[in-house]
């Protein structure tokens, strides 16, 4: 999916403008219930074209109290990272020195600028976005992005700019796989110790083949693509100064992949940035498996993993689904495991229960534990089926939808796993009425 990041001052509207695109998403199937959703990344859709919207203010990692210098990261990683940038500015300030000064950064890339100029409700635009032409970014579009008035043509305008080069195509069968993580917990190390196994055949050498950014391999008759490998693969023989951990080109990767490998390394465990991804890759419906590195470092007894497990397992709240291994890039311990646990979740996430046998397992949950009732009214679920895979989707038809509770969903989920596995995916739940 391409990706569009926004860029601008503060309070010039970037949120606004952020939740307006994402109300226009089309979504048939509506979130979990006691998920978090981080407002930085956002799935849009226009013209039958989908792309991932990221607000670059928010996922600045230092903080810094100086406008200019977080505008200036702000442009730099939009630069770097997006396909289409989108400047926004504001008309009732009018230009500043700080939009100038980003003007320039974004006007000395290759990459598409757009020029949003925002707060343009009244008749009268023209006058007001007259200014902003001295900023060099072409003609400005002007906005309301709390009046939604325009942002159709600022869309059309988007989407029109997006690249036309296909990424890599991956084979039907393949379980593709992105490996995301800070930067020196060890993921090229990983990589090298993966394809470096007895019984891995590796079919191109990106960094080799002109173009080539993903690894092909085949273990065990299984075939997986490792997305966006170049870096690592170099990595390895040429030093490189220490990397920024790139949320874009990791969502970038997620979006492409079936299975998420999150490296993070044993004494630091899992960052801000680790959560926020694995938080993207949880509502993309991505299997998860989180390996835990450099485990050759940690002095143990016999209840360290065990309790490591546990401390990680509070830490990363929702994902408790995913499975979680420890690793030596450096000793090759359990690397070999990788590629079974990924064809393990990648499996459950394709597995599709029998209707009788679903329904089932539900009518005995609530056996047990009876549906939430609201004034004198109980919820009653008729009929439940699984409508998708990758992720696992069920839609639950019920009486009245309202009375559904996010705490009986999650024990519904409990139950689901509890009779059916899925682990290290994701699941989806709907409710729909029915009359
Ligand atoms: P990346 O930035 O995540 O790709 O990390 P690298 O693979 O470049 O590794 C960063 C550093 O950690 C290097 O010096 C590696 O040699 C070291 N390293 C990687 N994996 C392990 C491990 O399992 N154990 C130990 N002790 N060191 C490791």
């Amino acid at each position: 999916k391409p990706i569009v990041a926004i860029v601008g001052r503060p309070n010039v509207g970037k949120s606004t403008l952020f939740n307006q695109i994402g109300k226009k998403r089309v979504s048939i199937v509506e979130d979990i219930p006691g998920v978090t959703r981080d407002r930085i990344y956002l799935d849009a859709e226009w013209l039958n074209t989908e792309f991932t919207m990221i607000d670059t203010g928010g996922i600045e990692l230092e903080t810094t109290d100086h406008i200019l210098t977080s505008m200036r990261h702000q442009a730099n990683l939009a630069i770097e990272e997006a396909d289409v940038v989108v400047f926004v500015v504001d008309a009732k300030t009018g230009m500043t020195a700080a939009d100038e000064e980003v003007a320039h950064i974004l006007r000395t890339s290759k990459k598409p600028i757009l020029l949003a100029v925002n707060k343009v409700d009244s008749p009268n635009k023209e006058n007001e976005i007259y200014e902003f032409y001295n900023l060099g970014l072409g003609d400005p579009i002007p906005i309301s992005a709390s009046n939604a008035l325009n942002l159709g043509d600022l869309l059309d305008q988007v989407v029109e700019n997006f690249p036309k080069d296909a990424v890599d195509e991956k084979e039907a069968d393949e379980i593709s796989i992105a490996v995301i993580g800070r930067p020196n917990v060890g993921k090229s190390s990983l990589v090298n110790a993966l394809l470096g196994q007895e019984r891995v055949i590796v079919s191109n050498i990106p960094g080799t083949t002109r173009d080539a950014i993903d690894t092909h391999f085949v273990k065990d008759d299984t075939k997986f693509i490792l997305i966006d490998t170049a870096g690592m693969r170099r990595k390895a023989k040429i030093d490189l100064p220490i990397e920024r951990y790139s949320v874009m080109r990791s969502l970038r990767a997620v979006d492409r992949s079936d299975v998420v490998l999150m490296v993070i390394n044993a004494d630091e465990g899992i960052t801000e940035q680790d959560k926020k991804i694995a938080g993207y890759a949880h509502e993309a419906g991505k299997g998860i498996v989180i390996v835990v590195n450099k485990w050759d470092l940690v002095e143990k007894d016999d209840k360290t993993s065990l309790r490591f497990t546990e401390d990680l397992r509070d830490e990363i709240g929702f994902m408790q689904y995913a499975p979680v291994l420890y690793t030596s890039a450096l000793t090759k311990q359990r690397v070999h495991r990788v590629t079974d646990l990924v064809k393990y979740v990648a499996e459950q996430q394709a597995m599709r229960i029998q209707t009788s046998v679903l329904n089932q397992v539900i009518t005995d949950a609530t056996a047990i534990n009876p549906p939430p009732s609201h004034k004198g009214k109980r919820l009653k679920i008729y009929f439940t089926t699984q409508a998708d895979i990758k992720p696992p989707t069920f839609i639950f038809f019920v009486n009245e939808p309202e009375i559904m509770h996010f705490s009986y969903l999650r024990f519904l989920e409990n139950k689901l796993r509890e009779s059916f596995g899925f682990e290290g995916t994701p699941l989806k739940l709907i409710v729909r009425g029915r009359k």
